[in-house]
């Protein structure tokens, strides 16, 4: 079903950020503790998150940086307690980078992410499609078992929800939570929602929030959806990562060979450079 869906979805990524990201302004003010997206927003995105290169890439999955990122009339926190504003920061800040995985689980990629992980004693967040996780329980429970977090990543990985009509909204959210939340069984923590095409808008921040799920930003986009090559997904994270950051992978979406052999080489590379892995802030 994911997949029949996403091949109809536009890619969304806005030349405005692909070319703040490839001169590394972008990540340098996504990374600025208290930048909270008004910084990122002016520059990247467009308001309207319909970007400009807009092609398609059948059954890959996008992953834009988040269209719809100001925090005006949003509450700072939701009926369950989780804060509505998008998370941009690892939880202990400082040297240290939080690892998320999207569009898993996948029977093939999830669990040989999860092998590079355990070899270097990293934890990552992975951001679940509903149904893949109920087809794929004994993966969701691995990934628990292996000490890594997860986030709600919609029913359809529809990447317009915004157009949605509001109890439709709340179905993409809170059915997969239901889902990641059965398949992983009782006390399951669905900590996190990451909206499709980071098409986070007040209310779709709103609901994820009344839920108990934090909006979860990225501030390093490795594009490894796009299959750019290893060398290419490192540059991505050499050029964009600052102290505190997020970075965005894909555990599933299509062939993720590429995302797991620069997955080996990242882990050591973040060690060298002194980054201690973290879980985004809650
Ligand atoms: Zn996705």
């Amino acid at each position: 079903m994911g997949i029949s869906i996403r091949l109809r979805i536009r890619r969304k990524l806005a030349a405005v950020a692909a070319a703040a990201v490839a001169t590394g302004l972008l990540g340098g003010a996504v990374g600025c503790a208290g930048g909270l997206g008004g910084a990122v927003s002016g520059g990247t995105a467009s308001g309207s998150g319909t970007g400009a290169l807009g092609a398609s890439a059948p059954g890959r999955s996008a992953s834009p940086r988040p269209t719809s990122q100001a925090n005006d009339g949003v509450p700072a926190v939701g009926r369950s307690g989780a804060a509505a504003a998008l998370d941009w920061r690892t939880a202990s800040g400082g040297r240290t980078v939080a690892l998320t995985f999207d569009d898993g689980p996948d029977p093939v990629w999830t669990p040989r992410v999860l092998d590079v992980l355990a070899r270097y004693h990293a934890h990552a967040v992975f951001c679940e499609i509903g149904p893949q996780a109920s087809a794929n329980p004994a993966l969701v429970r691995r990934i628990l078992a292996a000490g890594d977090r997860l986030c709600d990543h919609t029913v359809h990985h529809d990447e317009a929800m915004h157009r949605l009509p509001a109890p439709r909204m709340t179905y993409e959210i809170t059915g997969a939570q239901r889902m990641i939340q059965t398949a992983g069984g009782p006390g399951t923590r669905v900590g996190w929602f990451r909206a499709p095409g980071g098409d986070f808008t007040p209310t779709i921040r709103r609901i994820a929030a009344g839920h108990g799920m934090r909006p979860l930003a990225w501030t390093v986009d490795t594009r490894d959806w796009s299959r750019p090559g290893v060398a290419a997904i490192l540059a991505h994270v050499r050029a964009e990562l600052r102290p505190g950051g997020i970075v965005l992978m894909h555990d599933g979406g299509g062939n993720r060979e590429e995302t797991v052999a620069a997955l080996r080489q990242l882990l050591p590379w973040l060690q060298q450079q002194g980054f201690r892995l973290d879980f985004p802030a809650a």
